[in-house]
């Protein structure tokens, strides 16, 4: 998978690696300086000179000791964010890398999809938009985005995500998750942090195959059907329940205490994660009992 991923975040660099802080996952050991001009440098200026200047990046000649690192840090990546591109292959590629929008990584329908990083994990991609989670915004700064080229809606159905595009999502999720630490119910689609304006990765993502593949949130199934007939038996909760526990899983949510448009917009997000045979945005049995059994 790393031999697939273009534009390695060392590839650009002119310098040190340090100076973009690029040794933060640990996989940076030594400066790879190599150019012919490099060695001209080296053989001009000698050993010391260089080693210097690779091991330490001095602004304004200040001498920084880097030797120490704080035991108590983590991540500033806390969220993943899953898209489809909604455009082919040659549109996605130009739009993400040229345009007014971005995203870290973006996944190819080539037969063996190619992995593209177009931004480093160290910098914000602007792929979210205005969103929230867990009443937290500004999820830019805190979140890893992942397009993957697929058209989205076709009339009246869904634009199928290839098995092997499927296959290199949950890899590169796998190492991204297991680099960053990201909690399962942090791996969401573009719908689920912005319910009211977007509809991706939309129902054709197979968030279940990702969770049986140990990716993601997912529910308690025997629960989930205990639940739905009971709900069957006893009737429905109110909507104001419904609300209340989409908040509790992350959605922003209405506190209206009725059906209005923006609350079926946040039940059609949570359907098409969650039971995408039907995303409607009617709170029946079998969403509210998958709702209660979310953790
Ligand atoms: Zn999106």
């Amino acid at each position: 998978m790393r031999g697939e991923i273009s534009g390695d975040d060392n590839g650009t660099h002119k310098g040190c690696p340090e100076k973009n802080g690029s040794h933060k996952n640990g996989s940076h050991k030594g400066c790879r300086y190599t150019s012919n001009r490099a060695l001209a440098v080296f053989v001009a200026t000698g050993l010391i000179t260089l080693l210097a200047s690779c091991s330490s990046y001095s602004p304004g000649g200040l001498r920084i000791d880097r030797n120490i690192h704080a035991k108590s840090q983590d991540s500033r990546v806390e969220l993943v964010v899953l898209h489809y591109t909604y455009a082919d292959r040659a549109q996605s590629l130009k739009i993400l890398s040229e345009g007014n929008v971005s995203s870290h990584y973006l996944i190819t329908d080539d037969a063996v999809p190619h992995v593209y990083q177009l931004v480093s994990e160290n910098r914000r991609a602007w792929h979210a938009g205005v969103s929230q989670w867990y009443g937290h915004n500004n999820l830019n700064a805190a979140s890893i985005g992942i397009e993957i080229v697929n058209r989205g809606p076709e009339g009246s159905h869904w634009a199928a995500y290839t098995p092997a595009q499927i296959a290199t999502v949950i890899t590169l999720l796998r190492d991204i998750i297991q680099r960053h630490q990201i909690k399962p119910y942090d791996v969401v689609g573009h719908s689920d942090i912005a319910p009211q304006r977007k509809t991706d990765p939309g129902p054709a993502f197979p968030w279940k195959q990702l969770a049986q593949a140990g990716i993601g949130r997912w529910y308690d199934q025997a629960q989930a059907r205990l639940y739905e007939s009971n709900f069957k038996r006893n009737g429905l909760p109110d909507i104001a329940w419904i609300q209340k526990e989409l908040k509790r899983v992350g959605y922003d949510t209405p506190s209206t205490g009725v059906l209005d448009h923006a609350t079926k917009r946040v039940i059609a997000a949570f359907q098409m994660h969650y039971r995408p045979s039907r995303y409607d945005g009617v709170p029946d049995a079998e969403t509210a009992a998958i709702l209660k059994a979310l953790p």
